[in-house]
């Protein structure tokens, strides 16, 4: 049976790169070998790097004022790289939309002194908060957002006007998922389990003038990213099968159009299933409605045991992955740009089917 895996992340790749990444995987471009075992200081390597930082570079408009850079640790080494490299004057503006956001601001709270500019904690992270006139230091290095909220699913609509500073966006889960304007931003990075690609890499896209600008002698080398920056992401053995199917997934999304046409797509997606929440008797979505993320929609019942029941029955229909985060419970639809159009309708076509028999 055909199964559409709605899980957050590591989450659905493409089928057409599964696919190619099959056929080349015994025998990567005639050499007789397998990607997996090629070393990544040799030639074919040294364009499988090159071509996935062209492929992006091209998919998001992205200049020659910033550096795209693949690295390890996940998204969570950001959250303390982050302020180890930009933090010059030791100061820092965060807005925490999330457990994401949150933990990102914990950690930042080892290097510094940590304002909170913004949060929608109290009412358990349901919205983005209000974004105007934020009251951001005059000496603040840095503000930081997290632009899409996996957990929770709530996603930011518009970029704050933080009025000049350097911003910094975790967008590990909406990465590539519409149109960007990097210009907006000092740094942006992702996971790449989400919408990139394998777990493994970390994308990170740096403006080159915040790289280097402050003396990082008395950290470790790993967590500067002017070293790795300088040997062009290959300091150190890099994670090399996830930057290659990374490559392959963002061609993907280029030949398909660009960030315009996969934005079109994920909208028809998120509308056909919120379309369906909001009328729905038994099921009831979570965020608040003008925060909703086009990537994760998060929902439930009016009990955890009609959940459970709905998260098997959908699985034995082929649905999978659709258990809410640990601690929050409910549904969690991750949809993001790799999940087809027909599984979300496949999705949609169940809960109203699941619905119907509940309440005739
Ligand atoms: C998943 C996720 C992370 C954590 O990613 P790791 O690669 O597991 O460290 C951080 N931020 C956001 C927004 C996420 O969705």
């Amino acid at each position: 049976m055909k199964k559409y895996n709605f899980s957050a992340g590591p989450a659905t790749l493409p089928q057409e790169v599964l696919k190619e990444v099959k056929e080349e995987l015994l025998d990567y471009n005639k050499l007789g070998y397998s990607v997996l075992e090629m070393s990544h200081r040799s030639k074919d390597f040294e364009s499988i790097i090159e071509g996935a930082k062209d492929e992006i570079r091209k998919l998001a408009n992205i200049g020659p004022d910033y550096d795209v850079l693949f690295l390890q640790g996940g998204a969570s080494s950001q959250f303390a790289m982050v302020p180890m490299n930009l933090m010059v004057n030791g100061k820092a503006d965060y807005l925490v939309t999330g457990n994401w956001a949150k933990k990102a601001y914990e950690e930042a709270l080892k290097f510094g002194d940590i304002k909170v500019l913004k949060s929608s904690e109290k009412d358990n992270f349901t919205y983005i908060p209000d974004l105007t006139d934020l009251d951001i230091r005059d000496d603040s290095d840095y503000i930081y957002m997290t632009e899409n909220n996996t957990i929770y699913g709530t996603e930011y609509k518009e970029i704050p006007d933080v009025k000049g500073k350097i911003l910094v966006n975790d967008a590990s889960s909406n990465i590539f998922s519409r149109p960007m304007d990097i210009n907006k931003f000092g740094l942006v990075f992702a996971g790449a389990q989400k919408n990139l690609g394998p777990a493994g890499v970390t994308l990170v896209i740096v403006r080159k003038d915040l790289v280097g600008k402050k003396d990082m002698s008395n950290y470790p080398t790993m967590f500067n990213y002017e070293i790795h920056a300088n040997k062009k992401s290959m300091y150190n053995t890099p994670p090399t099968f996830s930057i290659y199917v990374l490559g392959k997934v963002v061609k993907w999304i280029n030949d398909l159009g660009g960030l315009e046409k996969i934005g079109d797509h994920n909208s028809r997606k998120a509308d056909l299933i919120y379309d369906f929440l909001d009328q729905s008797k038994i099921f009831v979505p979570v965020a608040r409605k003008d925060s909703r993320s086009r990537m994760n929609v998060v929902f439930k019942t009016e009990s955890s045991e009609l959940d459970s029941e709905f998260i098997d029955l959908a699985a034995r229909e082929g649905l999978v992955g659709l258990k809410g985060y640990r601690s929050l419970g409910g549904m969690r639809a991750s949809i993001y740009n790799a999940m087809p159009y027909e599984g979300v309708k496949k999705l949609v076509d169940f809960m109203e089917d699941f619905e119907r028999k509940r309440i005739g």
